[in-house]
């Protein structure tokens, strides 16, 4: 097994993960940690991000415009991402297990979990191309 040696940057990583509902980007995530840590770069961030998601102790959330977001809540939840700000929400709706069932039927291997992002517009834009019109 992969031991790993403390490190207070990635502690501070996923401290600010924990503290945010945001779902940041690695830039966002570097540019508070650089408060704490004046000289940590870019690189070394993505690399403990990724690391975090691999083992499981934040979760990666692949995005259409290629940033990938991160989350301190490794909780099986779904996502919406807003097509106009593009702030990802949690979506506060049960897990729908039984879709792991029928794409197993469609499956000639075994299905464990499924993850989702839905799309949408969020309140506050919805509000913004209202004033618009
Ligand atoms: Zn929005
Ligand atoms: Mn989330």
């Amino acid at each position: 097994m992969k031991t790993l040696k403390y490190s207070r940057q990635r502690e501070a990583i996923k401290a600010y993960l924990a503290s945010t509902k945001r779902h940041p980007t690695a830039d966002v995530v570097y540019s508070h940690v650089q408060e704490e840590f004046p000289h940590i770069s870019l690189g070394t961030v993505y690399r403990n991000l990724n690391l975090l998601a691999e083992l499981g102790e934040v979760r990666k959330i692949t995005t259409p415009d290629g940033a990938d977001r991160f989350d301190g809540d490794v909780s099986q939840h779904y996502h919406v991402i807003c097509s106009e700000c593009g702030k990802i929400f949690d979506l506060d709706m049960k897990m729908q297990d039984s879709l792991n069932q029928l794409a197993d039927h469609s499956f000639s291997g075994t299905i464990h979990s499924h993850t989702a992002l839905f799309y949408g517009i969020c309140e506050d834009c919805e509000k913004t191309s209202v004033q618009k019109q």
